[in-house]
């Protein structure tokens, strides 16, 4: 080989290597890039409710995935359906409801438990529609997002600025739901646990989930035998300024202390329930408005003449009381009756507080 051939071949040969080592440093980047919107994603969204996670995406996803549109849907196993969960399609419903069946390329994707990628929608077998010109470049990737082999969700994402999606981004796409599934997954299994408690942490009282399930079968109960049926709402008059003064953990032994007269007075049939903050409900079965009258106001002299301690000095609080009695010839839900207790108790507090005042449905507007 003569020289200067050999020279030529020398120089084609360092410049294949300086553009590989290009392409290479080029990958790096955007690894470590993506490793970093990686660790953004993680904080963003570990530990929060399903909501959160939904909110987070909506507005952080497509500038992680670098890609325009996505949408994420999640999988009700009871019903089986997809639900839009979060997206940020122009053009989607928000409480787009579909059958599995109704979207073919998710459909497939769900039963395959593997992505779909389609370089060109349009040209897919799935398409069926006109091409939407949301799209400038019509890629297609559906993720069935999983947790130990069962499908949480589906992950749609579609088109981004450089026009193509290569092997990394497809890899760091697969990463980020599974990051996502994992969260979802945990939110889900919280909010069911939360859901399947009864009971209220701090008081021990009904929380008022199950308060609400049990109102519903006292009224059935009620209507039937027509019954008498009372509901009496508390509220701790000025608890804001128990929190300022002496600190929430005092204001938590308030509560935890109002909640022990409470429990003490009420019969065995009595339901005793943490509805908010500071906020209790009583339901009383057998029991007419003036009968309820007679148990809230023993509570609330109870609650008016206890002292509690705090740090060697002594304090106490009052309670304002509303009560609604079932009036059976009305078709009355668990909303409307505690609707009416709410009424009276907002005109206890009206009235000066520390007081029970009989509510009647008439208040309610
Ligand atoms: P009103 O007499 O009108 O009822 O006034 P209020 O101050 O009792 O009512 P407001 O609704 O303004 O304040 C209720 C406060 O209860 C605010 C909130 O921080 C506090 N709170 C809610 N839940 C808890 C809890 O679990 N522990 C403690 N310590 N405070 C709580
Ligand atoms: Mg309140
Ligand atoms: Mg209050």
């Amino acid at each position: 080989m003569d020289k200067d051939r050999f020279e030529k071949l020398k120089k084609q040969e360092a410049s294949v290597v300086r553009s590989l080592l290009k392409k290479q440093n080029e990958m790096l980047g955007q690894s470590l890039l993506h490793l970093d919107h990686l660790i953004y994603l993680q904080k963003n969204i570990s530990l929060m409710s399903m909501a959160d996670i939904s909110k987070t995406l909506a507005d952080k996803l497509p500038y992680i995935l670098f890609i325009r549109y996505f949408s994420l849907f999640l999988f009700d196993k009871s019903k089986k359906v997809l639900r839009l969960a979060c997206h940020n399609h122009p053009d989607l419903k928000e409480e787009l409801v579909l059958r599995p069946r109704d979207s073919e390329i998710m459909n497939e994707a769900i039963a395959r438990g593997s992505y779909i990628l389609e370089p060109d929608f349009s040209k897919s077998r799935f398409f069926q529609r006109e091409k939407n010109p949301l799209f400038e470049h019509n890629f297609f990737i559906t993720i069935p997002l999983m947790i130990e082999n069962e499908i949480i969700g589906v992950l749609n994402l579609n088109d981004n600025e450089k026009g193509y999606f290569n092997v990394t981004d497809l890899d760091f796409f697969l990463n980020v739901s599974e990051f996502i599934s994992l969260s979802i997954s945990n939110a889900q299994s919280f909010e069911k646990a939360e859901r399947l408690s009864v009971t209220d942490g701090l008081t021990g009282l009904s929380n008022r989930q199950h308060l609400e399930a049990l109102l519903m079968s006292e009224i059935l109960r009620s209507r039937r035998y027509r019954t008498p049926l009372s509901l009496v709402m508390m509220d701790v008059d000025y608890f804001k300024s128990v929190n300022d003064t002496f600190g929430h953990q005092e204001g938590d032994e308030v509560l935890t202390g109002v909640a022990s007269i409470i429990k003490k007075l009420c019969r065995s049939q009595d339901v005793a329930a943490r509805y908010g903050g500071e906020e209790f409900l009583l339901i009383l079965p057998e029991t007419n408005g003036l009968g309820a009258r007679t148990i809230a106001e023993r509570v609330r002299e109870e609650v008016e003449n206890h002292r509690f301690n705090h740090e060697g000095k002594t304090h106490s609080v009052t309670i304002s009381c509303g009560i609604a009695e079932i009036n059976n010839e009305e078709n009355q839900s668990v909303a409307s009756l505690i609707g009416v207790a709410d009424a009276a108790l907002y005109r206890a507090k009206e009235s000066g507080r520390n007081q029970t005042i009989l509510g009647g449905v008439n208040e309610i507007h």
